[in-house]
């Protein structure tokens, strides 16, 4: 018995502009030609057809680049703080792979555990996915082994599977459900529908080629700690750029910094990397000023120490920071060949 629902491909327009009444909503969009999730025009679906996956991940919409914390002026007797007004707008993010779902749901745990971020979680409390399964991954991708499937998520509020002419819908939590339930295109979709969404998703599942193997890689990299001449040859060519880091979606180092004019100004946050060498610089010291010990700190960081905070690993295979990399620098090949 069918239980999903589906929409026409052609009715996604007006599924949007409907959505867009309630919701800022973002779509993968090609900024400079690179592909990004922005702010929808009202009328381009053409994503539909080209989008693969954004470059810049959807944290960015939650964990801005760069974010006001508050503003301040000086007078005789000291300073005045204005806090931004609590960004509570509510945002649709259609076409989330199920990659990036999973990344938010990590960075969930990072912004809630030990304090409220209280500029990450009003919007992120307010925030709608729409999931669309992947199913062209890039050769770079390894989620598979991380657990995740390229066109099935839990992460996500409603998740779309491209049956054809259309997409299969399929409810994950009460809020999709709810939007959907008012959405005027949809309609149900039959036993057909769903088997056909099924061979898409397994297809996908396969087409996922690239591996690694997490069994046991908390100890690995825990034995592995000392071997800096493994560390040293791992990192040799790495640029020390900063983009694997900056650009992943789970990352969420930031900076803080104040720009002041005369009596006033503003504090921000800006995203940092630990792949800088002024990033642990101190005033006496600097404990990573040797590049193998940034690139240690970054594998470990992802497959050591998160999962001993947080008990899962702080990577969705997502393969960013290999595609993405200007020297091809390869994480699961660091991993691969850690030394037993
Ligand atoms: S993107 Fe590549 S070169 Fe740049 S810091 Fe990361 S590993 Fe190094
Ligand atoms: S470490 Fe690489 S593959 Fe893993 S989530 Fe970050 S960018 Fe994606």
């Amino acid at each position: 018995m069918a239980n999903n629902k589906k929409i026409n491909k052609k009715d996604m327009g007006g599924l949007l502009k409907e959505w867009s009444q309630e919701f800022t909503v973002f779509v993968p969009s090609k900024e400079s030609g690179v592909a990004t999730m922005s702010k929808w025009d009202g009328k381009d679906t053409g994503f539909i057809d080209w989008y693969r996956n954004t470059v810049k991940p959807a944290k960015a919409n939650f964990f801005p680049p760069m974010e006001e914390m508050f503003s301040f002026q000086k007078d005789r007797e000291g300073y005045h703080i204005e806090l931004p007004a609590s960004d509570e707008h509510k945002q649709l993010i259609f076409g989330i792979r199920p990659c990036d779902a999973r990344s938010l749901a990590i960075l969930d745990m990072t912004f809630t555990e030990s304090y409220q971020d209280p500029y990450y979680l009003p919007k992120r409390n307010n925030a709608v996915l729409i999931g669309l399964g992947c199913l062209r991954p890039y050769d770079s991708c390894f989620c598979t082994s991380l657990g995740i499937s390229p066109g099935e998520s839990t992460d996500v509020d409603l998740m779309l599977t491209d049956i054809g002419d259309q997409f299969l819908v399929e409810e994950i939590t009460q809020k999709g459900k709810e939007l959907i339930a008012r959405a005027s295109q949809a309609e149900k979709a039959t036993e057909a529908d769903e088997a056909r969404a099924n061979e898409v998703k397994e297809a996908a599942y396969r087409k996922v080629t690239r591996r690694i193997d997490t069994e046991g890689i908390k100890d690995k990299l825990l034995a592995a700690f000392e071997n800096q001449d493994y560390w040293e040859k791992v990192a040799a060519k790495c640029l020390s750029c900063g983009i694997c880091t900056l650009l992943c979606p789970t990352c969420y180092c930031f900076d803080i910094n104040d720009e002041l004019v005369k009596r006033q100004g503003a504090r921000f946050r800006s995203w940092d990397s630990c792949a800088f060498p002024i990033y642990t610089k101190m005033p006496m010291e600097n404990p990573r000023e040797e590049k193998w010990r940034r690139v240690r700190q970054k594998v470990c960081h992802k497959f050591e120490f998160y999962p001993m905070s947080f008990s899962t690993i702080a990577c969705t295979g997502c393969g960013r920071c290999i595609r993405l990399c200007p020297v091809n620098w390869d994480i699961t090949l660091t991993l691969d060949r850690l030394p037993s």
